[in-house]
């Protein structure tokens, strides 16, 4: 069995001890669920304090042009550009994910004139399938779903564009994004990734892959807080034809001269449609500096290290739980899932005894591992705890098997 110390003597080696304490985590709480909301970095309250009271409260509208307010979209998606492989000025940060899904697929359409097919893989996060779905309704696209394995035979003539999650918000299998995306354009089709479960935990790298478009969560391993603006990318050579349908004054050129007819900003600012969200854009910045201060590499590492040890503490306490997330941690994301009958009531178990993952409907325990701000200390902890609840029987309690409202 491997012991406490060993987690202990692991934790004093880690080059990213030192940032832990950059994050404001709750005494007795074991949190694995920073893939679905990142922790509170240290920084942020005071820098929410200084931009409510400073900026806002002093500065008032003039905070606009003084405090940098009206490029925050443009610097921070400058921020997480290179977090994701991605260029100056081809990144911004906006709106939520659903809705730049919706702006970014209803461009590439626009870009493919007589396609109409989207293709994505069934059991792929519902807002992605959502979105291509409101856009069949309106009669602007067609809903294609293949399993991932049947991708390349299903990329026919028909296909304007092809949407998938990089990392599979269930399972945490991670996808070849370079070689999809040749298959893509093989078939003259474009590639828009969903980096929701990859942005600030595993290496992205949209240049290398030639990707089109991209979108991604703030509020996930950016730390940016709940609902935190997401972003988006566009790659450089299709700014120019870049034609999306929430033509808002924000993406003008010129919104500033208030005239009649629409006609877009140069760049990934045509993205925009309505005022940007200062108070959330200052907490996703302060959440992307810290990522971006440790560093991607160093996170990757660190992730697969972790992963890894929780495995193998898992693989000892509970022989017989299926691990749905694959073997290799260079294959997965930054989290491992089991699948279980009674994942719920072991979730709700779990959380009762202060480890917090989360459970996927119907069968699947998540566990996140940031490798940010969880030790091995945290993992050990926490495959313990779960071998208890398995042996002990005492998720079996109705407390246990309510559902709430979010899970
Ligand atoms: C979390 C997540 C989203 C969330 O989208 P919102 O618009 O922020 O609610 C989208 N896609 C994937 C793959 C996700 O994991």
């Amino acid at each position: 069995m491997i012991t406490l110390a060993e987690a202990r003597d692991r934790d004093d080696a880690d080059p990213l001890r030192e940032h832990r304490s950059c994050f404001d985590l709750p005494d007795g709480v074991i949190y694995l669920d920073g893939n679905s909301l990142g922790a509170l970095p240290r920084a942020t309250p005071g820098r929410m304090e200084a931009v409510l009271r400073g900026e806002w409260g002093s500065g008032l509208i003039r905070s606009w042009n003084d405090a940098g307010w009206i490029d925050a979209p443009v610097r921070v998606g400058d921020r997480i550009a290179p977090l994701v492989g991605a260029a100056p000025g081809e990144v911004i940060a906006c709106d939520s994910t659903s809705v730049n899904i919706f702006k970014l697929v209803a461009a590439a359409l626009a870009m493919r004139p007589g396609r109409k097919v989207v293709l994505s893989e069934p059991g792929n996060f519902p807002t992605d399938l959502y979105m291509i779905a409101g856009l069949e309704a309106q009669g602007l696209a067609e809903r294609r779903l293949a399993p991932v394995e049947h991708i390349a035979a299903a990329l026919d003539q028909d296909v304007a564009l092809l949407l998938l999650t990089h990392v599979h918000y269930k399972t945490g299998r991670m996808l070849d994004m370079a070689a999809l995306t040749h298959a893509a354009h093989e078939a003259g089709a474009l590639v828009l990734w969903d980096l929701s479960h990859s942005a600030g935990a595993v290496p992205v790298d949209l240049a290398a892959a030639n990707a089109d478009f991209a979108v991604g969560c703030g509020y996930k391993y950016l730390n940016g807080g709940p609902g935190a603006p997401a972003f988006a990318y566009v790659a450089a050579r299709h700014h120019a034809a870049l034609a999306q349908p929430l033509t808002g004054w924000m993406g003008h050129v010129a919104p500033f001269a208030f005239t009649d007819d629409y006609a877009p900003a140069p760049g990934v600012k045509r993205l925009l449609a309505g005022t940007p969200p200062i108070l959330g854009l200052a907490a996703l910045e302060v959440g992307v500096e810290q990522i971006a201060r440790i560093g991607i590499a160093a996170l990757v590492e660190k992730s697969r290290v972790l992963t890894e040890f929780f495995r193998a503490c898992v693989a000892e306490r509970c022989p017989g739980l299926e691990l749905v997330s694959p073997d290799d941690p260079a294959q997965r994301g930054s989290q491992l899932s089991y699948r279980h009958a009674e994942a719920h009531a072991i979730c709700q178990a779990l959380i009762a005894r202060g480890v917090i993952g989360d459970f996927r409907d119907p069968d699947i325990l998540r566990f996140g591992f940031a490798p940010a701000y969880i030790g091995y200390e945290d993992a050990w902890n926490a495959a313990q705890a779960l071998g208890e609840v398995l042996a002990s029987g005492e998720w079996d309690r109705a407390e246990f098997k309510a559902r709430a409202a979010v899970t």
